[in-house]
């Protein structure tokens, strides 16, 4: 973005903890009159998280979400969400009219539901309005994370069962390479790996980690027998 230009489709930006929240034109009706972008932001507080797969979550925003993924081809998915409260809002249909005449709208009731990604430096949340006939774009996250250089897609995502104990990172290198996570959730550990040579790479891992003692050692440890 060059100073104070917006991104296309975007027609609002607001500071938000680490980043950027970028309010979208497509249901721009929504997030224009401050009092309902006032009931969105609450409900992108109060919002429970589900895992990517939607495990546990209820079936009609699980299938939305699921569907946007799929023809959006979302990648490094962490996590789906949905307002705790569902929120009233006026129809599609009679928004202008509520807005510029102030007629009394049919009001309807619409999730508030959303897709985390994991992207380069930090993430990205995507949120939409569920409208049950439609689901369309509300309001973009932008938030900075600095992460460890060496950790992999998997722990970063918080899907550390699913992590092999490698991590690709081609830092200096054009040719990616692969180095252990760094991640200290176990992943590294042989019984966890499912990566090529997890027992490698976790020796790797201690082989590099710092002794206790400050220092170099200059001299031959005795060998511990007991
Ligand atoms: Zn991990
Ligand atoms: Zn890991």
């Amino acid at each position: 973005m060059i100073g104070q230009r917006l991104p296309g489709g975007v027609w609002r930006r607001d500071r938000i903890t680490g980043g950027w929240r970028y309010w979208v034109t497509e249901y721009r009706g929504y997030s224009e009159p401050g009092a309902f972008r006032i009931n969105i932001t609450a409900a992108i507080r109060s919002m429970t998280w589900y895992p990517p797969s939607g495990v546990g979550m209820p079936m009609s925003p699980r299938l939305g979400l699921q569907e946007i993924c799929r023809q959006r081809e979302l990648k490094m998915v962490a996590g789906l969400g949905v307002s705790s409260t569902p929120l009233e809002y006026p129809e599609d249909p009679h928004i202008p009219a509520y807005l510029d005449q102030s007629h009394d709208p049919i009001w309807a009731t619409y999730s508030l539901i959303a897709i985390k990604q994991l992207i380069h430096r930090g993430w990205l949340t995507s949120y939409f309005l569920d409208r049950g006939v439609e689901i369309g774009g509300v309001a973009l996250d932008f938030v900075r994370e600095a992460r460890p250089e060496r950790l992999s897609v998997m722990c970063a995502l918080n899907r550390h069962e699913e992590c092999t104990g490698l991590a690709w990172t081609r830092r200096w290198l054009l040719v990616p390479q692969r180095t252990p996570c760094v991640c200290v959730c176990g992943c590294r550990s042989p019984r966890r790996g499912g990566g090529e040579r997890p027992g490698d790479a976790a020796e790797e891992v201690e082989d590099l980690k710092p002794n206790d003692e400050v220092g170099a050692i200059t001299h031959e440890e005795p060998p511990n027998e007991e």
